[in-house]
């Protein structure tokens, strides 16, 4: 017999925020080959190891095929129509004796733009609660909150090709080679060509051994880092007064507050040396054309919006944003559409677009097009929807591709929640952590089986293609929302993710000039773009900030202490992250063959602290939090400095997030992953 012909799809990657452009090879409804797109926008012909291998998980036996329903008995195998028809009476009952704030959604990166717009449609215009947040909470809302008070928009100031361009780069709380591999290698590319490099981490990361300088603050001492680099720019006037008169404004508040930010000030509360700290302002103060690239090392803390503001100042002191001196400052997403699940609006506070929901100008654009009125009040946020939940406030919970058991801290109180919530409905392409505890579980589709598009890390609109069909009776989120609603009584319009983006664009005019239909001619598309008609923004800021009066804002934030530090009992911090071949809880990654490169989180400790605690690499040790405990075989590593651990998340069965902390930051609720007091016992 003749074997059927390959056929090939051209998608966008669905694991990390680069947005890599892929060429999905096809035959006999299963993957032949992943190939990177040579004219892929960002990637131009490159992708990392998740992005190429980890698709086995779509023909894993583990997939979910057939809606889910608990009975006493269990989680039992239903029809769609028996669980939608749950599900619909679950929210009507919630609804009518609690009101629409009984109900709230989490939405997902994971999801396309044109599914986050629909849930979040559905929340406002079908339930009436701006009870909807998305996995954005958990990363990079304090990168939301502080782009957009410095310069008005909630998005990195330069698109990627730019950054290529700089003569230094400023690198801080980011591990691009592991977490963004094909941005990291380029810009190892750009060092290899001569710019230079700082690296502001606690840990010896991948880039750290190519840096220029490398400063390693205690973890939690950002702020502080930042401000004594703003110190020494400004008394060594290494900053642009022209652009400082004429283009920003705050600067003499922020004076006063950095002359308690000396070099050896900061170097008795951050553990710098205070040289290295001068000698990192000189180079990016020096530089004829710096740009800042900053991670979660950066957001995931109890002061993340005052690390990017803080961050941002120096941006500002030296003119390197909205001009052509510099590249701004970007952040790295860390999944592949974060960046379009806030833009949609997937936000308790915000709509498509980001206007805000207590805007009466910004609600009656949406309610237009919607034909509905729109609740006014902010709804909740992801850790006060666990919170409502264990009150018994929240009556309906859908979790829709998110695995808050696994990824969502203080892991213990999150199992508490789901417990204590009615009626939970989790959407996903396994029976994860959370679905085990929901009351519904939908077989959803992976990113691999959908239409639509998303957004990457310098706002580029780019499309999503099904290169195959979800399996069994399985579902894109697409279709769950419209399935849902439907069984609700209600009609969301919009048919198609197309028609859904297209109306999208009515609500938040700054998307109205990307449709499906010019992404399929011109590959990608950066918002701000209104008019279909002309490109859309690269380099943001050109000749006016985005804020009401068209400045930059200097922030004058003091250092404040993270919410825990080591100490008698807990002498230990514990910073979280990712690892090179894994994304996330896993739930993906772990079904490929990238198992074989990395089978089971570890715990990193130094050899000095290993040696303390009588430990060697292999051995399993019982970490324990104020919060929970978890037991994880240790590596014994010098990429940490002594008293420091570090951990990845990949596999829920090491329950890493039962250790870390409700502390969260005081502007966004962004959880405080990298700073968690631990001990360690002999397991
Ligand atoms: Fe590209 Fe990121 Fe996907 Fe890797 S995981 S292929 S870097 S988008």
């Amino acid at each position: 017999t003749r074997r059927a012909s390959l056929t090939s799809t051209r998608t966008t990657c669905g694991y990390c925020g680069v947005g890599c452009a892929l060429d999905v090879l096809t035959r006999d409804g299963d993957v032949a080959a992943v190939r990177p797109a040579a004219d892929g926008p960002v990637n131009r012909g490159h992708a990392c190891v998740k992005g190429r291998f980890s698709h086995g998980f779509l023909r894993s036996p583990e997939r979910l095929t057939r809606p889910l329903l608990r009975r006493r008995s269990g989680l039992e195998p239903v029809s769609w129509g028996e669980a939608l028809d749950h599900i619909a009476r679950g929210l009507r009952a919630a609804v009518g004796e609690a009101g629409p704030d009984a109900v709230a959604a989490i939405s997902s990166a994971r999801a396309t733009n044109e599914e986050n717009y629909l849930i979040q449609k559905f929340m406002r215009a079908v339930i009436g609660t701006n009870n909807v947040d998305n996995c954005s909470r958990l990363c990079h809302s304090p990168s939301a909150a502080g782009l957009t008070a410095a310069f008005g928009l909630p998005g990195g100031t330069d698109g990627f090709e730019d950054v290529e361009r700089a003569d230094c780069l400023l690198v801080v709380g980011a591990n691009p080679v592991e977490a963004h591999p094909v941005v990291g290698a380029r810009l190892l590319q750009q060092v290899l060509k001569g710019a230079r490099l700082v690296v502001v981490d606690p840990r010896a990361v991948g880039l750290a051994g190519h840096a220029d300088v490398h400063l390693r603050p205690r973890p939690g001492t950002n702020v502080a880092v930042f401000n004594g680099l703003a110190h020494v720019l400004l008394a060594e006037n290494l900053i642009d007064e022209e652009f400082l008169r004429h283009r920003a404004d705050g600067l003499p508040a922020l004076a006063a507050l950095l002359d308690d930010y000396a070099p050896d000030r900061v170097s008795t509360i951050t553990g710098v040396p205070a040289p290295d700290l001068v000698a990192a302002a000189r180079l990016y103060g020096r530089a004829e054309r710096p740009a800042i690239v900053y991670g979660l090392g950066v957001t995931e803390h109890l002061h993340g919006t005052d690390g990017v503001r803080t961050l941002a100042n120096l941006a500002i002191l030296r003119g390197a944003v909205g001009t052509e001196r510099g590249f701004g400052v970007n952040p790295l997403r860390g999944q592949n559409n974060v960046q379009g699940a806030s833009d949609m609006g997937a936000l308790p506070d915000l709509l498509p677009g980001y206007g805000r929901v207590g805007d009466p100008v910004a609600r009656a654009r949406a309610e237009q097009v919607w034909g509905t009125r729109l609740p006014a009040h902010d709804g909740l946020r992801i850790a006060q929807m666990f919170a409502a939940a264990r009150s018994g406030d929240l009556r309906v919970l859908w979790v829709v591709g998110e695995d808050v058991c696994a990824t969502d801290p203080d892991a213990d109180r999150v199992v508490e929640a789901l417990e204590a919530c009615p009626l939970v409905i989790s959407q996903d392409l396994f029976l994860s952590e959370t679905a085990r505890h929901a009351d519904v579980v939908l077989p959803a589709a992976s990113w691999l089986e959908k239409d639509g598009t998303f957004v990457n890390f310098d706002r580029r609109f780019q499309r999503v293609r099904p290169a195959l069909a979800p399996p069994g009776e399985a579902r894109t989120d697409f279709a769950v929302v419209h399935a849902i609603a439907a069984a609700c009584g209600a009609d969301l319009g919009c048919p198609t993710p197309a028609a859904a983006l297209a109306e999208c664009g009515r609500v938040a005019p700054v998307f109205a000039g990307i449709s499906h239909q010019r992404l399929d001619r011109e590959g990608a598309i950066p918002w701000p773009c209104p008019d279909p008609g002309r490109p859309g923004q690269v380099k943001l800021h050109r000749d006016r900030f985005a804020t009401p009066d068209g400045l930059a804002h200097l922030a004058a934030r003091p250092y404040l202490p993270p919410g825990e530090s080591a100490d008698d009992d807990y002498p230990l911090i514990l910073i979280t992250g990712r690892r090179w071949a894994h994304y996330n809880s896993g739930n993906m990654t772990r079904r490929s063959g990238n198992i074989r490169l990395d089978a089971a989180d570890r715990l990193d400790i130094h050899p000095a602290d290993a040696a303390r605690h009588g430990v060697r690499d292999g051995d399993r040790v019982l970490v324990q939090s104020r919060h929970g405990r978890a037991t994880l075989p240790v590596r014994v590593t010098e990429e940490l400095l002594p008293g420091q651990l570090f951990c990845a998340f990949h596999f829920p069965s090491s329950r890493v997030n039962a250790l870390t902390s409700g502390h969260a930051d005081t502007v966004t609720s962004c959880p405080e992953y990298k700073v968690t007091a631990v001990r360690l016992r002999g397991s």
